[in-house]
This record gives C-alpha cells, structure tokens and sequence, in this order.
C-alpha cells in the first residue's frame, strides 16, 4: 500500500494566532519557521527514535493480532507526547499523526481495516481536558488513510490510574470493568478493526478493548500506537 504524504499548510486563522503565540517544537520549545507545517524543527524530528519495525506480533499484548508502534517512548517523543496530551492545541495530535503516518507508509504491506476505533476516555475527563488526544489522533490517521473512524463503540466507564504507575496484578484490576460497549456495537461483527492508543506501556488497555470487540465478534484486531515503551 502506497500513500502520499499529506502535509496541509496553516490557513489563515492559524497564521493569525501564530502572530500572537509563535509555533514553537513540541520538543525542544523552540520557535519555529513562519510557515511551518509541523510542531517540530527538523533537528528534533530527526533524532526521534523511531521503532522501524512495522506490524508484528506482540506477544505482551495479548489478543491483539498485530501491534504498530512508529516511535520508542523515550528521548524527545516522551517529551512531545507529553506536550500534546497537556498542552490544549488540537495542532500537535496533526504533528503527531504526520509522524506516525510518515512511519506507517514505508510498510510495503499494511493489513486491510473496515474501521478505526480509538481507545476511549472516561466522557468527565474527556471535559476537563476538553479533549481526547487518542480520539484525535484516529480521527487524523482516519483522514490520512480513508478509512472511517467509529467512536462510541467502545467506551469508558469511569476514571482509572494511569497504568504506568501500577505493577502488573494491579493493572488488570485497575481496567476491571472500565470499558463496555456502546450504541450500534453490533456493527463490528465480522470487521477488522484498528485500534489507536497513544503509548503502549504494558498492553493491558489495548488487550482489555481486545477483548470486548472480540466478544462482539470481531474478526481481527490490529493496534497503533505512535509510542511503545
Ligand atoms: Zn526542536
């Protein structure tokens, strides 16, 4: 599969608030050139550790097919997700997206999905932060790639600790019922599905939704991720 790659310059409302607040690198914070299209100067860009090992078979993420990760998570990207999570500007999930979809091109195979599903967030985080990067991100690589992106189908129920900070027995309790199924879930039957995360740490988020769409019939689940830790 062959893909172009997709750069859309900023239009006029963003040139006007860059007059205000320069764009400046998601990474090192630094102002960028007038026109830049990324958040990110070409030196960061270029020393982000990138993962390069397209979609492969993870075996601590159980129940998901294939996983693709574009980065490590660690040096700049740690550094630029973290900017993009806490930083309100819908623009750096686009940087975010551009990278990770500049990674996921060079695949000379890359499987066949009927959707995209992002991994959801609890709806009253989701309004304090105003926003749900990982949505964000989906709805991004869903443009990038033409294939739809479904939300609402997965969805989180409460508020859970960031799974990083947890050790291993209690990551699973953690997740324990946190996510269900939505409205119109039937639609999965017999899709294959991609689901999208931010970073993967230990996989046990992206296992957890494995497993509730594969008990909707699902009939392959593969991930992206645009960090692995
Ligand atoms: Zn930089």
């Amino acid at each position: 599969m062959k893909h172009k790659l997709f750069y859309k310059p900023p239009g006029l409302p963003e040139k006007l608030i860059r007059l205000l607040f320069p764009a400046k690198c998601m990474v090192c914070d630094r102002i960028l050139i007038e026109n830049s299209v990324l958040y990110i100067c070409p030196s960061c860009k270029k020393s982000l550790p990138k993962y390069e090992r397209g979609f492969v078979k993870n075996f601590e993420v159980q129940l998901v097919d294939k996983l693709f990760a574009g980065f490590y998570y660690k040096e700049g990207m740690e550094t630029a997700i973290h900017t993009m999570k806490f930083n309100n500007h819908p623009r750096l999930t686009q940087t975010m997206s551009m990278l990770l979809w500049e990674e996921l091109i060079k695949e000379e195979s890359i499987p066949r999905f009927d959707c995209i599903v992002p991994v959801p967030m609890y709806s009253k985080k989701k309004r304090q932060r105003g926003y749900n990067q990982t949505e964000l991100l989906a709805k991004q690589l869903s443009v990038l790639s033409g294939v739809e992106m479904r939300t609402g189908l997965l969805l989180k129920n409460r508020m859970t600790k960031p799974q990083s900070r947890l050790k291993r027995k209690e990551r699973l309790e953690n997740l324990k019922g946190a996510f269900s199924l939505g409205k119109g879930s039937e639609y999965l039957e017999g899709k294959h599905v991609l689901l999208v995360d931010d970073v993967v740490t230990t996989g046990t988020t992206l296992t957890t939704c494995a497993k509730i769409l594969r008990e909707q019939g699902v009939c392959s689940v593969y991930a992206i991720v645009i960090a692995i830790a």
